[in-house]
């Protein structure tokens, strides 16, 4: 069986966030395979500790992953501040076509364009891909996932960083499935009674809202904050309040455009401009600009750049959304990308940011430690990637065993399988979820 097939068994999927089937991006042919291993996100350590601990494996991926697509060599970006990490990855290349390109330790430059503009000086076109320009681009965990579905091992655990309020910030990992409520008790449980929690990262996570529902495959980690600290206030706005408070404080100012990283890369996205709309007294495709197309949702605009804390970020997204549902979303601007003359000047230092975010307190080192939780029960969403969700083959009462295969793929849809990820039986299934209780 060729890579992509087994990476498609094992229900492969990108871990650095979006989700995507890991198994198509293998059936490319491409000239270089990026390893994203620049996590940027404030207090976020997980990528650097799997790197540190698990570099061999790591290693094996990418070379069978490089070969599969074809290409000529793998480069894998690593933060130069990360030293434990590119000594480990250093001391475990065994291939001359693998290398490693260093960055600083800038916000947000595990961003896919940023990356790709980074270690290639390429430019990926507005709304397309890094096959564009002849690269594919995987996180350090999918290849670390890639090396073990070669080895029969379907997707069970997700690593992750648990950190900020608890009692001890520590990087693991854990079955998929788990409740966040079990996961904080592997860092000692929350320093304080009162808390908010973010998951997968304070700048393009999304704020917990239950505390018992699940990590996935993409979850990269859970931050516990004071439930009075200005990230969980801000996360908790409803968009009606976000565009009521755009439409009367907006000045104009231009400084989330100005500090928007893909506006510096060369892309027309004017935040600024989009924030606009929200002044207009109707709805609808007549007052919608493209101006927002190009978004990351990196979240610097709404976080850092704008001196009133407004939310251009959110109204950019809510214009993409709307854009979409009315058929358009389509780039019909300037593809002839031109690196903005301040791009290296106006670059956001991650140190800078955790002090205007106000959790550089929260730092912490959260060296890796093998934990081997064992819950009583897991949840395991069957849409957890970006397609259709996967469909149940096991039913309530049946007996599984971890690693066996309960959520398939529809027939011609783009998705991903899920698995068991403890041993136990099957106490419920509904269209979103299979909960399995472990066996005592
Ligand atoms: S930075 Fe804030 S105030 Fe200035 S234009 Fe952007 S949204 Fe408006
Ligand atoms: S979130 Fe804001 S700063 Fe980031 S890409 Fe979008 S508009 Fe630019």
């Amino acid at each position: 069986m060729n890579l992509a097939k087994q990476v498609k068994q094992a229900g492969v999927i990108g871990a650095g966030g979006a989700g995507f089937p890991t198994h198509v991006k293998l059936t490319a042919k491409v000239e270089q395979f990026l390893v994203n291993g620049a996590e940027c996100e404030p207090l976020m350590h997980k990528d650097r500790e799997l790197m540190t601990h698990f570099a061999g494996e790591i290693i094996e991926g990418i070379k069978l992953a490089y070969k599969a697509v074809g290409a000529k060599k793998a480069v894998i970006g690593i933060k130069s501040k990360n030293r434990d990490a590119l000594k480990a990855i250093r001391a475990a290349i065994n291939d001359p076509a693998i290398s490693i390109h260093e960055f600083g330790d800038f916000y947000p430059v595990g961003d896919e364009y940023e990356l790709v503009y980074g270690i290639t000086g390429r430019h990926i076109p507005p709304q397309g891909l890094p096959l564009d320009v002849g690269c594919v681009v995987n996180n350090v965990e999918t290849v670390y996932n890639i090396y073990k579905a070669a080895n029969n091992e379907p997707v069970t655990k997700t690593f992750l960083t648990i950190t900020g309020l608890v009692k001890n910030p520590v990087s693991t990992r854990v079955p998929v499935g788990m409740t966040v409520k079990d996961v904080l008790e592997l860092a000692g449980g929350p320093a304080v009674s009162e808390f908010g929690m973010m998951e997968s990262g304070l700048m393009m996570g999304k704020l917990v809202t239950d505390i018992n529902q699940p990590v996935t495959k993409t979850t990269g980690g859970i931050i516990v904050l004071p439930a009075d600290h200005n990230l969980i206030t801000r996360y908790s706005k409803t968009q009606k309040e976000m565009d009521r408070i755009g439409h009367s404080a907006c000045d104009q100012c231009s400084y989330c455009t100005e500090l928007c990283p893909r506006y510096l890369l060369g892309y027309d996205i004017q935040p600024h401009l989009v924030m606009r709309s929200l002044g207009f007294n109707v709805t609808g495709p007549q007052i919608w600009n493209q101006y927002a197309l190009l978004c990351c949702q990196c979240g610097i605009c709404t976080l850092y750049a704008c001196p009133e804390a407004l939310y251009p970020r959110e109204t950019c997204v809510k214009g993409i959304q709307n854009m979409r549902e009315s058929g358009g979303g389509k780039w019909e601007g300037n593809k002839e990308i031109k690196t903005h003359p301040m791009h290296d000047h106006r670059r956001l230092p991650l140190k800078q940011l955790m002090n205007r975010l106000g959790v550089t307190k929260y730092e912490a080192h959260a060296g890796y430690s093998e934990t081997r939780p064992e819950p009583d029960k897991v949840f395991i969403p069957l849409n957890q990637n970006v397609g259709a969700p996967a469909e149940a083959v096991v039913n309530k009462g049946d007996v599984v065993k971890k690693g066996q295969l309960v959520g398939r793929i529809p027939a011609d849809k783009l998705g991903a399988n899920v698995h068991a990820s403890i041993d136990g039986r099957i106490a419920d299934v509904t269209d979103t979820m299979i909960m399995i209780e472990r066996n005592k």
